[in-house]
């Protein structure tokens, strides 16, 4: 029935890996939040063209792994394939662009209709931070040593290497497009289809390929290099210092692009060999033109976003959870007085387990399966004393404990 199946490359995240999930966001939020940068959370679904035109229209997520559908009311709506878009959408509706420079964290859910393998998933995970209307190489500095800050903080920083590029200024886009045009022209018979269709629209997304054929044409392409202008070598030098002073070690990638025309100068990856060909865990740049393409003022912006899943994999496992506290009454007298002592103790800071039926046997037995740390028998001849009979569950010690005093005598197993 395949009803009970999850969709395809959807996944249930069972306690261990939402803790595993948790351990990654809570770390970044508090990283973030060193920085300066405080959370939003936007709508999962947004109308189709709040991704559509600054995504682009040659993009692998537009043209092919959008979630895209018309509601009830005919509305085109699309599950958000990434953060950016929706985010500078909710600076413009909500007239944010007067508190500039905005510094945003936000982590949740993404949909792409991609082939699931190890670490991609149709529903997937990102952390995203955004720093708009901040044009400085700074602020460039700020968010790669932001994203290299929380790597190293989840321990994953060691594995990865950052692979740094620049796109330039709108001068240089130009020139080197118009390169790109004449060399690909050249050897279009060895393109791909995809490819041949970005030659058209936009010719730099072709050095970002996955194709075989395409990537044998692209190790050959001119660099961007040469078609710097001045301003535009000035803006990367001043961010590689910045990256030198930090100790932030790189590694120049001229192949590494993002294929719109708002994207301009910084574009980093941190990526990994260990997760096989899933090897990018946080990926951005800056997109100074993506406010004006959305009908906003011209603002400047820089960010990143990086999949959860995979940093999941390869963080330590994080702390267990505290070990619980179980309650064991046994008779009437004492389901009642474990009803109360379990509101008290809960209120008062414990981690307490309280079984629903069963004799001693069986409630002990599940203290155990639970790892509980200590079991509290309340029995009804105890009550009478007004005693409890406390077990610590790692050692098997028993003693007998007054109610009163119970709590001070349950501290050590907090
Ligand atoms: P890739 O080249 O792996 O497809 P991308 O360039 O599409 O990545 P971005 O759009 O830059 O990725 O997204 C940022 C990060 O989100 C990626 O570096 C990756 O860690 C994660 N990510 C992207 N797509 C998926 C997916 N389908 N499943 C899991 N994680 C993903
Ligand atoms: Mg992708």
């Amino acid at each position: 029935m395949s009803g009970l199946q999850p969709v395809r490359g959807t996944q249930d995240l069972l306690p261990d890996a939402q803790r595993r999930h948790r351990a990654v966001i809570d770390t970044a939020r508090r990283i973030a939040e060193r920085y300066g940068y405080q959370e939003i959370a936007t709508p999962i679904f947004e109308f189709t063209e709040v991704f559509a035109r600054p995504i682009g229209e040659t993009s692998d997520i537009v043209t092919k792994e959008m979630y895209s559908f018309k509601d009830r009311g005919g509305e085109e709506i699309t599950l958000r394939p990434e953060y950016t878009a929706g985010i500078v959408r909710a600076v413009l509706s909500n007239g944010l662009t007067q508190s500039l420079p905005l510094k945003l964290f936000a982590a949740g859910p993404m949909f792409r209709y991609e082939r699931p393998q190890k670490g991609r998933f149709r529903q997937f995970h990102q952390i995203d931070l955004e720093l708009i209307g901040a044009g400085a190489p700074a602020a460039d500095i700020e968010m790669i040593a932001l994203g290299a800050e929380i790597l190293e903080a989840l321990g994953v920083l060691a594995r990865t290497e950052l692979e740094l590029n620049t796109l330039g200024d709108t001068a240089s886009r130009h020139a080197y497009r118009e390169a790109l045009i004449g060399y690909y022209t050249s050897r279009s018979s060895g393109l791909s289809e995809d490819s041949l269709r970005r030659l058209e629209k936009n010719p730099l997304r072709i050095l970002d390929s996955k194709d075989e054929g395409d990537k044998r044409i692209n190790a050959e392409a001119p660099g961007f290099e040469q078609y710097l202008t001045p301003e535009a070598r000035d803006f990367f030098q001043k961010v590689r210092d910045g990256l030198d002073t930090l100790g932030i070690a790189y590694r120049l990638n001229p192949r590494l692009v993002r294929g719109l025309d708002y994207y301009c100068h910084t574009a980093f990856e941190f990526v990994t060999t260990d997760l096989g060909a899933q090897g990018t865990v946080l990926g951005g740049g800056r997109y100074d033109g993506l406010m004006g393409v959305m009908g906003g003022p011209e603002t400047p912006g820089v960010g990143w976003a990086a999949g959860i899943e995979r940093l999941a994999l390869l963080i330590d496992e994080p702390p267990s959870p505290p070990r619980p506290i179980a309650l064991v009454p046994l008779g009437e007298a004492g389901e009642r007085m474990a009803l109360k002592l379990a509101q008290s103790l809960r209120r008062a800071g414990f981690t307490i387990d309280l079984g629903y039926s069963g004799n001693i046997k069986r409630r002990l037995q599940r203290a155990d399966k639970i790892k509980a740390r200590a079991a509290v028998i309340l029995g009804d001849n105890e009550l009478q004393r007004e005693v409890a009979a406390l077990r610590d569950l790692d050692t098997g010690e028993q003693s007998e404990v007054p109610l009163s005093g119970l709590e001070d005598r349950l501290a050590p197993f907090r």
